[in-house]
Order: C-alpha cells, then sequence, then structure tokens
C-alpha cells in the first residue's frame, strides 16, 4: 500500500513535464506523447491497456506511477440540460465543475481551488474563504471526467467545446497549476482547444495577467464588477491594491500582444448597488474605443447574501445604453440555478461548513 502513494501521479503533467519523466526512467522521451493520447483522448487510465507500449514498459509505469483521477462525489442534472458535478479534493474538501450545453457548443466551467481568498463581497466561494490550491491534476481531472461521461457529439468529438476557468477560485492565485492544465487544454496531444476557446477568468492580479500574455495567451475574461474606484473597491477587494487605472493598463497590454483581441468585462448586476444608468456611463467612458466587451451577469443568490438581483428591465436599460453608446455588450443567460450551478453560486457544499462560515461573515459585516 506504501507503494501506491510513492507513485508519481502522470495525470496533469504537461507534455515537458512527461518526456523529463520519461528520460528519467532511461526511455524515449516519444513515449509521452503516446501517454497524453491514452490518458486524456482515449480516457485510459491503466497502463495495461496501452497496447502501443512494450509489455515491459507497461510494468515499469505500474510500478512507478498511477492516473490518478479526483473522485466525483455527486452529479446533479438540471431541466435545462446543465450537469454539475461535486469532485473530492482532500480532507472533506470539494469542489464543482459546471456543464453548460448550447446549440453548436459546450462549456465546461472549472475551478481552480477550494474557497477563495479574494473575498468578493457578493461571491458564494469568496463567503468560505480560502481552503487549499487544486492541483493540475485536479483541474484537469474535471475536464477528464467530463469528456469521458458526457455522450459524444454527433461529429465524434467531445461534447466540451469550450473551457472557462469561472468555477470556484481565482485561477491566477493558482498559477503554477494553472499554466500545465492550460497547457493540456491547448496541446493536440490531449484537448486540442484553440485558444479563443479557453478562457481565463480573473479578479484582476495585475502581475499574473502579464505572465499569463506572455506564455499562455488564452482568452481573458475581468471580472469588474463597478465604474469607479469607490465602488469597486467595496465590491471587490483588491481594487484597494490594483485600482481600476492600473488594471486596465495591464488589460490593454494583454491584448496588444494579441493582435488586439477583446478582452471580456464581467459585471455582476446587483440591485441598487452599480446598475444605474450613470454607472452604465462610467463604464462607456473606462472602455470606449478600446478591445473591451461587456458580459452583464444578473446575480445569483446564495444563502445569507444582502445583495439581490437587478431587475430585468434594468439589465436590459443597462445593456441598451452600452450598446447606444458604441460597446458591444451582452447579458450572460441563467443556466442551471436549479441545482445551483449558476455563476457565483458555487461552493463545493459536502457540509455545513459554507454556511457556518457564511454567519461568521454576515455578523461581521453587520458588526462593522
Ligand atoms: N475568480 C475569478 C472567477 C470567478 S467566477 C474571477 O473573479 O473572475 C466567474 C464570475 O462569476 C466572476 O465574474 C464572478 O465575479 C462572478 N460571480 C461571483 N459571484 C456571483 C454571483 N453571486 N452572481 C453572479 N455572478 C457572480
Amino acid at each position: 500500500m506504501h507503494q501506491v502513494a510513492d507513485r508519481e501521479n502522470l495525470l496533469g503533467l504537461p507534455q515537458s513535464g512527461l518526456e523529463a519523466y520519461f528520460a528519467a526512467m532511461g526511455e524515449k522521451p516519444y513515449h509521452a506523447r503516446q501517454v497524453m493520447r491514452w490518458m486524456y483522448q482515449r480516457g485510459v487510465t491503466d497502463f495495461e491497456q496501452m497496447s502501443d507500449l512494450s509489455k515491459s514498459l507497461r510494468q515499469r509505469l505500474s510500478g512507478s506511477a498511477v492516473i490518478e483521477l479526483p473522485k466525483v462525489l455527486s452529479q446533479h442534472d438540471s431541466v435545462d440540460g446543465t450537469v454539475k458535478w461535486l469532485f473530492a479534493s482532500g480532507m472533506g474538501q470539494a469542489v464543482e465543475a459546471v456543464f453548460i450545453p448550447e446549440p453548436g457548443r459546450g462549456t465546461l466551467c472549472i475551478s481552480s481551488q477550494v474557497g477563495c481568498a479574494l473575498d468578493c463581497v457578493f461571491c458564494a466561494t469568496g463567503a468560505q474563504g480560502f481552503n487549499k490550491n487544486l492541483t493540475a491534476a485536479e483541474i484537469i481531472g474535471q475536464v477528464w471526467h467530463a469528456t469521458q461521461t458526457l455522450p459524444r457529439r454527433s461529429n465524434g468529438g467531445f461534447a466540451v467545446t469550450n473551457v472557462v476557468f469561472m468555477g470556484m477560485g481565482e485561477p491566477l492565485a493558482n498559477y503554477r497549476c494553472l499554466v500545465p492544465a492550460l497547457d493540456l487544454l491547448l496541446s493536440d496531444l490531449a484537448y486540442g482547444l484553440s485558444r479563443r476557446r479557453v478562457t481565463v477568468s480573473t479578479v484582476g492580479i495585475v502581475a499574473h495577467i502579464d505572465r499569463l500574455g506572455d506564455e499562455c495567451n488564452v482568452a481573458l475574461a475581468v471580472s469588474l464588477h463597478a465604474p469607479n474606484n469607490a465602488l469597486r473597491d467595496r465590491l471587490v477587494p483588491i481594487n484597494r491594491v490594483h485600482p481600476i487605472e492600473e488594471l486596465l493598463e495591464t488589460c490593454w497590454r494583454y491584448a496588444a500582444k494579441h493582435a488586439n483581441r477583446f478582452i471580456t468585462f464581467e459585471y455582476v448586476m446587483l440591485r441598487g448597488v452599480n446598475d444605474s444608468l450613470k454607472h452604465a456611463d462610467e463604464l462607456v467612458n473606462l472602455l470606449k474605443g478600446k478591445p473591451a466587451k461587456v458580459n452583464l451577469i444578473p446575480f445569483n443568490a446564495f444563502a445569507g447574501t444582502q445583495f439581490s438581483r437587478s431587475a430585468a428591465d434594468t439589465i436590459r436599460q443597462f445593456q441598451d445604453k452600452l450598446r447606444y453608446r458604441g460597446l458591444v455588450a451582452t447579458t450572460r443567460k441563467t443556466r442551471g440555478d436549479d441545482i445551483d450551478a449558476a455563476c457565483g453560486q458555487l461552493a463545493g457544499k459536502v457540509s455545513d461548513r459554507v454556511r457556518s462560515r457564511l454567519s461568521e461573515k454576515h455578523m461581521r459585516m453587520a458588526s462593522a
């Protein structure tokens, strides 16, 4: 049994890491390519079944390595076709991933951390505090599970055509494990997604946005949520460290690296907080003429929150104002709310942990 714990988990290693693993065994690096195809494209986790490897190599691998996936604790299916999974991430912790089918595409929303340290005041994940970073295996394991369990598309491809890091956690605060996971999403030996179909959503950790622009070049979404610093300081506390001007400068640098590819700005619609036409005008003044589009997200309530969703009319008028003044603006369709799978509702509930933290936080806010 002890040996099992010592075996290296090959899941989540980028191609270069897997090649180094084979080189260290005294084997040819090209075996990395074979094993990657087996793992990610064919969903095989037993080395014995990897029939294009020699018998002796299969035996050596079985002795020294494993392909270990995160354990699935539950699956929920929404009436609208959305599917949510809860994955164990050790020590009684769990994270969620959500699959959202749409005509012509299927988006998988994955988690990068258990909990989150950023403490955005309208987010259920933030309310539970930070627990731990997911490993690259735990991140890519969510994709493995969805691609292997969902029925394939009519063209034979995986149901998952797009991946967004919009589940639990702040991906850029787990940069070290994010990069190998992105590598596998983009690699032709694994999921082979184009860079446009992989989106990292961030609250705005500026140094890591710059690094991501240099190293990975995937689509970027930024959680703006407020058009001025006074309001954003309140809603998204990291704004006190990296104010809007600094964040936007970083975004325009990111866009400029890739032929001015558009950056999506997420804006959660909170009733009476950030949803007036004056806010819309301020937002236009920040983004006009830039490679930016705005995605309005109707707020999704969760137990213990002090916020409520803007009225549908308010959201429509806000969006019209942005469009009238020349911005590209869309409103995110709320999906899977019957199974608590909508944006901001993911909390990885395995116990009363979330509820108790929420009420603690509520008390702190009430006494502040
Ligand atoms: N940490 C990343 C990913 C977060 S989740 C980030 O901040 O971008 C993806 C989006 O959902 C973010 O824009 C986040 O602010 C938003 N969100 C969080 N809580 C929400 C809620 N209760 N309702 C609607 N959107 C929410």
